[in-house]
């Protein structure tokens, strides 16, 4: 199997100014697509030759899962975005927040502090547990929160080169401006 990266569901400038279109060029473009092209070199000759990228992200480890989850990973946070701005959660997943963390304010309180004190490379994450309810975890470099029996909704990078081009050092600017991005309807459809 080889993996290609989706076409992204919008136009690079789309997300600006908070990810700008050179980010996305460089982001997308090159470390994205970076760990597919190596993916597509390590895998071939493994037990995981005929194997999805998600069983792939389950069960490899080493190199493998590191290209193979940093792909996933990736194909997530920018599926969450679209050039729709200003939605918010409802419904079931707004109910979900309230009841878990008080309000959707303290929600993204709560996550970007777990978002900013990420020591290093690594990712943030809403989840669904296994008791069904909202969680904030993070991951450190390419660890994604499904081996742990996590279901994924959300996620925020903040690996040095998301954010680097267009906030330089300053993570926590970054991790504020990341929720305009954010389209609430995308995320309540991974509810499933
Ligand atoms: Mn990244």
């Amino acid at each position: 199997m080889t993996f290609q990266l989706p076409a992204l569901p919008y136009a690079p400038e789309a997300l600006e100014p908070v990810i700008s279109a050179r980010t996305i060029e460089f982001h997308y473009g090159k470390h994205h697509q970076a760990y597919a092209t190596k993916l597509n070199a390590l895998v071939p000759g493994t037990a995981f030759e005929n194997a999805s990228l998600e069983e792939i992200v389950m069960k490899a480890e080493g190199g493998i899962f590191n290209n193979a989850a940093q792909v996933w990973n990736h194909t997530f946070y920018w599926e969450g975005f679209s050039a729709q701005r200003g939605t918010a959660p409802s419904g079931e997943l707004l109910e979900m927040i309230n009841k878990e963390f008080g309000s959707f304010d303290a929600f993204k309180t709560k996550f970007n502090e777990a978002a900013v004190n990420q020591f290093g490379s690594g990712w943030a994450w809403l989840v669904v547990n296994a008791t069904g309810n909202l969680a904030i975890v993070t991951t450190v470099n390419a660890a994604n929160p499904m081996r742990d029996g996590l279901k994924p909704i959300l996620t925020c990078d903040v690996w040095e080169h998301a954010y680097y081009l267009d906030f330089q050092n300053r993570r926590p600017d970054y991790v504020n401006a990341f929720w305009q991005l954010v389209d609430w309807d995308i995320i309540a459809s991974r509810l499933g």
